[in-house]
């Protein structure tokens, strides 16, 4: 922030700044680039920010995902691992601190988020079911689908709008749900897939009013809600924040009041846990647990380690009871806003209200001018890189593929570029670099020219296509 914008708030509002509630006790130096090598990067790269060596990023805001920082705490407690095949001491650390924290009786490990989701999956859905939720995700809808469900949409219209600034996009649609309660049967569908804060819808949060509704109208069906925990202290977060009757109650406190309306969770623990790797899913139902826990066996490893190390199960109960810190919390959202901030201040179009891992730019609005088949979101990704050395990644158009029936491109409303911020690595320096370079993009934005892809994978195309520039 510049010397002048500080003086004149502090002169006009007293103001009051936040910090992280942590200091810096080991460094990773990260490399410097000249333009000239970016560009020699970026076109080896095919113009996909997914095909960039990590040395060659300056500041990485390609994903949250696995790439916090530790504590020393966790990681002293990575050092007493307990690496015993079955029955390791970490184990139970990890049970105690999941049943402590969000309230869930029986515990499964699992080596990350997906391998839950591959296991709820298989053990709850029955071919041409029906799973409701409140928008896809990636993972989550691929192990619904090849367990033979469907998934249905069922989350208010505002979240498919950027612009709507309504305070929980994230909310389930109760009408939408009945609806199809009534049209599928409740017999065909196994579980509500509900998820704390949105990561596709910019990550919304759900508010409690609406999950206790959500609950009470499940009840009158008798349909258990499966809760997809894996940023959910954000969307506590939120509630304390926007929820009147929430806001003197801890996010802790929050946190296990929400979880207690749902049946149980599944867990990607390389996001708020606080750790590069690992995952969980805890459920209330014995019969349920019985199941699971013949099941992890097969896929992940015994029920007491399920595919991670004692070291990383020790890491991940540390990690949850530093997660759930009220401070903590707060400067973690408010990093996110505070880039948020800036942008909004320049007039620079992202997906508002500001949630809480991501800022997601509007690319289709900054290059009006690039047709949505030259790729603006990947153009804008692209030049983040070359101006700063910053990798993003883009949602739009590539992301969306093609039509399985017609072959054509799907044209998704949304063309965006996610600007990803890992936990407690960047500081606000960082983030004033990654402001500027967009606000340098932007005030270029007529200049530049979309792209052309001339390789295509035959799914997942994002991850490995590659472009050239249009001259
Ligand atoms: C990352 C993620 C998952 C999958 O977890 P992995 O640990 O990457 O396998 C599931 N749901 C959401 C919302 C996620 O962000």
């Amino acid at each position: 922030m510049s010397q002048s914008r500080y003086k004149t708030m502090g002169q006009q509002f007293g103001r009051r700044s936040w910090a992280e509630p942590w200091k810096i006790k080991m460094v990773e130096p990260i490399s410097m680039t000249s333009p000239k090598e970016r560009q020699k990067a970026l076109i080896d790269a095919g113009y996909n920010t997914f095909l960039l060596r990590s040395e060659d990023v300056y500041i990485d805001l390609l994903t949250d995902s696995g790439t916090s920082a530790m504590s020393d705490r966790q990681w002293a407690g990575m050092m007493l691992g307990d690496e015993a095949y079955a029955g390791s001491r970490n184990f139970y650390h990890l049970e105690e601190a999941v049943k402590t924290y969000y309230g869930y009786k029986y515990l499964v490990p699992t080596h990350q988020g997906r391998g839950a989701e591959h296991l709820i999956s298989q053990a709850l859905i029955k071919k041409g079911d029906y799973i409701p939720g409140n928008m896809y995700f990636t993972t989550t809808r691929l192990h619904q689908e090849i367990a033979g469900g469907t998934f249905i949409d069922v989350i208010i219209d505002e979240a498919h709008d950027p612009d709507d600034t309504h305070p929980f996009k994230g909310n389930i649609d109760p009408e939408k749900l009945e609806t199809l309660i009534k049209k599928a049967g409740k017999e065909n569908i196994p579980y509500v897939s509900l998820a704390g804060t949105v990561n596709m819808a910019g990550g919304q949060p759900v508010s409690m009013a609406n999950l206790k509704a959500t609950r009470k109208l499940c009840n009158r069906y008798g349909i258990p809600i499966y809760l997809d925990a894996t940023r959910m202290v954000e969307n506590a977060f939120f509630i304390q924040e926007r929820e009147a009757e929430y806001s003197g109650k801890s996010i802790a406190e929050i946190l296990k009041e929400f979880c207690s309306y749902t049946d149980g969770a599944w867990m990607s623990a390389k996001k708020d846990h606080l750790v590069n790797i690992g995952g969980w899913l805890a459920v209330n139902d014995n019969e349920l647990f019985d199941k699971l826990r013949n099941m992890v066996v097969i896929y992940e490893g015994l029920h007491t380690y399920g595919g991670m190390a004692g070291r990383d199960m020790e890491a991940i109960a540390i990690g949850i009871s530093e997660a759930v810190q009220d401070d903590h919390v707060r400067s973690r959202v408010n990093q996110v806003r505070y880039l948020g901030d800036l942008l909004s201040e320049w007039d620079i179009p992202i997906v508002q209200p500001v949630g809480g891992h991501a800022i997601f730019l509007n690319a289709r609005s900054i290059y009006d001018h690039i047709p949505q088949d030259q790729f603006p979101a990947q153009r804008l990704a692209a030049e983040l890189y070359l101006d700063s050395g910053i990798r993003a990644m883009e949602r739009g158009i590539v992301s969306a593929g093609r039509d399985p029936e017609t072959g054509d491109h799907r044209y998704p409303k949304l063309e965006l570029v996610r600007l990803t911020i890992p936990r407690r690595v960047y500081t606000q320096a960082h983030m004033d670099v990654v402001a500027e370079a967009v606000k340098a993009i932007f005030d270029n934005r007529k200049q530049t020219k979309g792209l052309k892809m001339v390789y295509e994978p035959s799914v997942l195309r994002f991850f490995q296509a590659r472009f050239e520039s249009i001259t």
